[in-house]
């Protein structure tokens, strides 16, 4: 069984990765990969780093028992992973706060990021403030127009943000825009993307940046329960956060790893999110993986109530995962989410993300089948502020 956390030598994980650009972006994915290399081997990045994850973004994050919501499930204990604690609500942050430590180190200068409801684009933003670099954010128009609040947090954060008026103007037309300004742009500029997803480097290290989460949960764990979980579960958009938390157990074949699609509002084309249930192998944005697409390889439309889990694509390290049979992928629809949402703020009084939400849904069906005394550990990869009035829309009509 394959569950190797390092790419092949030409960023492969089994089939899925790679690096499908154009031939102007080989050089500097050749030079990013070099350059993560030997931060990754100098101890002052390391030190540097976890100062900050330490000072600015308030790790390591809590480990917290929910008695109530374990009971209502009846079964295993379920325990939270607290990333809706990190600084700006949401896990997005290791990984943009690594990757502008990352790009100071190369001398870049200006850093650009593509964003979608805007939650990567806010974390990026944030990361450029406090360390003083340049920030520009591709949006598509139409993301912007939903997202109003988030646009003026970037420009609060001293970003500037490009509308996309391009496509059905949402994020697959900011990506393609962003990778556009990288390739005129590479000499002074860092582009962040943020998930696990796009071409080699990207997926190894959005995940060795975002594995902070698993490395502190499996201590946890140990120093809490005794031993390592019996499941892990997290919600799975691009991937990043359910690739933090999983790749740390990867190689611990007794825990047993549940990753969880959007499944929307049904099983039809368009209805959902789920490229690892219903989707193909296929290329999107620079890498192979599981995709939504139709039978002439355009990429289909997606829908899920969350905007984090809104992409037709997924890392592809999470396609490997899933042909290796290491990760159980499953979906969880629009309607349960909703009632998990309410059930863990009701619950335990914390109020999670939609997406976390999906993983709340999995868990409390999960938990419900194992044994008293098994331990189920649960990523809360973010906090659901910034969904209460989406919610309290969905709960009105
Ligand atoms: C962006 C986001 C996700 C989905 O992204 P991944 O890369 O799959 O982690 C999940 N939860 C929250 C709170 C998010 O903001």
């Amino acid at each position: 069984m394959g569950g190797e956390t390092a790419p092949g030598p030409d960023g492969r994980f089994g089939a899925f990765g790679g690096r499908y650009v154009p031939e102007t972006l080989v050089a500097a994915l050749e030079e990013l990969e070099t350059a993560w290399r030997d931060a990754r081997a100098d101890p002052g990045f390391g030190t540097e780093l976890d100062a900050c994850l330490r000072d600015f973004v308030g790790r390591p994050t809590a480990f917290t028992c929910a008695p109530r919501l374990s009971a209502q499930a009846g079964g295993a204990m379920i325990w939270l992973k607290r990333e809706d604690l990190a600084h700006t609500g949401a896990h997005k942050i290791n990984n943009t706060v690594g990757q502008v430590l990352l790009a100071k180190r190369m001398g870049k200068t200006r850093i650009i990021a593509e964003t979608g409801a805007g939650q990567h684009g806010v974390a990026t933003a944030t990361a450029c403030a406090r360390y003083g670099l340049a920030c520009e954010v591709y949006m598509g128009a139409e993301d912007a127009r939903r997202q109003s609040l988030n646009v003026f947090r970037m420009k609060l954060l001293g970003a500037r943000v490009h509308q996309v008026d391009s496509g059905s103007r949402t994020l697959k037309d900011a990506t393609n825009e962003a990778m556009r300004d990288w390739m005129g742009s590479v000499g002074d500029t860092h582009y962040i993307l943020g998930s696990v997803v796009g071409p080699h480097p990207f997926p190894t290290i959005v995940r060795e940046l975002q594995s902070v989460i698993g490395v502190e949960c499996r201590a946890q764990c140990l120093d809490v329960l005794g031993r390592l979980p019996d499941t892990v579960i997290a919600c799975v958009g691009g991937g990043s956060n359910a690739a933090g938390i999983f790749a740390p157990f990867v190689e611990d074949q007794d825990v047993r790893l549940v990753g969880v699609e959007a499944g929307g509002e049904g099983n039809e084309p368009g209805q959902h999110a789920a490229p690892l249930t219903f989707g193909s192998p296929g290329v999107l944005h620079g890498s192979l993986s599981y995709v939504l697409q139709d039978e002439e390889g355009q990429t289909g439309d997606v829908h899920s109530c969350s905007a984090g889990l809104d992409y037709p694509g997924v890392g592809p390290e999470h396609a490997h995962w899933k042909d290796s049979g290491r990760v159980q992928y499953l979906v969880v629809d629009d309607a349960e989410a909703l009632n998990a949402f309410q059930d863990l703020s009701r619950l335990e009084g914390i109020i999670p993300a939609l997406e976390t939400a999906h993983a709340i849904a999995a868990s409390i069906r999960m938990a419900a089948e194992m044994p008293a005394e098994a331990n189920l550990v649960l990523n809360c990869s973010g906090r659901g502020d910034k969904d209460v009035q989406e919610v309290m829309r969905l709960l009105e009509s």
